[in-house]
């Protein structure tokens, strides 16, 4: 029977993502309704600064007429044209060049998906035909990191690193291997940034060994690792580890599903670490999730490999909304608002968010401040000294949210104590500094 209520649909009908089912069943959602900006509304006409950017995607803030009207535009001109063969449409082809301009490198081949997590799919699939066209087939194992985020795809959630994507699926796959996280703060080796570039080496170097390095086909990395708790590794551990696998032939594979467009600072964070991956994946920011789209970008040396082991056959993999054109549309109309001004605004406030929660170190409850640009993350502890997590039974970084929330900001709750911030590029000082005091005393009522 339906209820009237909003929420009563919702906890009747509607399964959530990544939720507690029976969890939420209780709960119910908390309803948004409109927003402009870094501003959020919900069904009470409750205001919040929205910190998280929905689900760190909306990097150009929401309410931009511009991408309306684009949108608006497509979908009377062309609403749909497939991808497929040879068949295309005009935004798809000039948001391929335009992304390809931005890239580093020689990514300058664009092949368009729904999201990230068939961004990361198609990747896998991409390195098995790379290989086969390359006569070595017998490359079919795929390494990545502790505390990596590859999506929930089938083949994506064993790359996955985080174990609630894993648990009665059997993952991850036989042929899916992982290495240790370079998580600083609670690393083994201690929180020296070249130990632990060097442990990372030599477990990758391990590994590749132990697997037989003409077996390994590809490695994954996050340039930051997002959901395993916004997790900034060492200044010079990515180039160091592409380095290793360049040493092998490895296909190296950036996963910038969150880093790219504009959220670390550079356009790709990859430009910052000064490297060119054979494969990037991307989404999110690309249409600042005002609609759904991924892309993943090909190297000439990657695509050309395909394109010649084809041969007059097709490359089979695709999707029937690839390079859809209203998706298409509303990137490049995001991309204008990128390169006329919000890209550099992204990298200012970016300081801002980060001197302001380093300010929160002296809070009783905040043992670490990370992140980079418009990504960060703070972990709370019991004791600063040992380290010593709040009790996970206590699901403090939940309650956190609930009284940021309260407070009027959107925050991001991880597990162990995390909270994380990823808000719009285009918010103002003042919002940023709102934020930062908000948090604050959000944290001063959890203690
Ligand atoms: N890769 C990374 C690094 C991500 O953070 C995510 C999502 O958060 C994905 C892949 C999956 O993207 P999507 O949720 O669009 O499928």
């Amino acid at each position: 029977m339906l209820s009237n209520s909003l929420i009563e649909l919702d906890r009747a009908h509607l399964v959530h993502p990544v939720a507690s089912w029976r969890g939420h069943e209780k709960t119910g959602a908390r309803m948004l309704v409109s927003a402009k900006g870094a501003t959020v509304t919900d069904a009470q006409g409750h205001q919040l600064l929205d910190g998280f950017a929905g689900l760190w995607c909306v990097n150009a803030g929401y309410g931009h007429e511009s991408v309306i009207e684009a949108a608006t535009k497509q979908l009377r001109e062309l609403p749909y044209a497939t991808g497929y063969f040879s068949l295309g449409s005009e935004p798809a082809a000039r948001l391929a060049a335009r992304l390809a301009e931005h890239a580093p490198g020689d990514l300058n081949h664009v092949y368009f998906t729904l999201g990230g997590s068939d961004a990361v799919d198609s990747t896998v699939r991409f390195a098995r035909y790379y290989w086969h066209s390359r006569g070595m087939a017998q490359r079919d194992q795929f390494i990545s990191v502790a505390n990596g985020y590859h999506g929930s795809s089938t083949v994506g959630a064993g790359l996955t690193a985080l174990p609630v994507f894993h648990a009665g699926f059997g993952m991850p796959l036989d042929w899916q291997h992982k290495i240790s996280s370079h998580y600083a703060y609670r690393n083994p080796v201690g929180t020296d940034p070249q130990a632990i570039i060097d442990a990372s080496v030599a477990e990758l170097r391990a590994k590749i060994e132990e697997i037989g390095p003409d077996r390994v086909a590809a490695f994954y990395i996050e340039p930051i690792q997002g959901s395993g708790g916004v997790i900034v590794p060492p200044k010079g551990w990515v180039s160091a580890m592409h380095a290793v696998c360049k040493e092998h032939d490895i296909l190296f594979v950036a996963d910038e599903v969150i880093t790219g467009f504009g959220r670390t600072g550079p356009v790709f964070a990859s430009i910052e670490e000064g490297i060119v991956p054979d494969m990037m994946t991307t989404a999110k920011g690309l249409t600042s999730g005002y609609v759904p789209m991924g892309a993943v970008f090909l190297s000439d040396g990657v695509y050309n490999t395909i394109a010649d082991g084809a041969g007059a056959a097709a490359v089979g993999h695709g999707y029937t909304y690839s390079a859809h054109p209203v998706s298409a549309a509303v990137g490049l109309a995001v991309l204008d608002l990128y390169e006329g001004g919000l890209f550099d605004n992204g990298v200012r406030m970016g300081q801002r968010l980060m001197a302001g929660l380093q300010s929160l170190q002296d809070h009783p409850l905040v043992g670490d401040v990370r992140g980079r640009g418009m990504l960060a993350a703070i972990e709370m502890v019991v004791d600063k000294d040992k380290k010593t997590p709040l009790p996970a039974a206590a699901a403090p970084a939940v309650r956190v949210f609930d009284r940021a929330w309260d407070n009027g900001l959107v925050v991001r709750a991880f597990a162990q104590g995390v909270i994380g911030y990823a808000p719009p590029l285009c918010c103002t000082e003042a919002e940023i500094d709102a934020i930062v005091e908000r948090t604050r005393l959000s944290l001063d009522q959890t203690l």
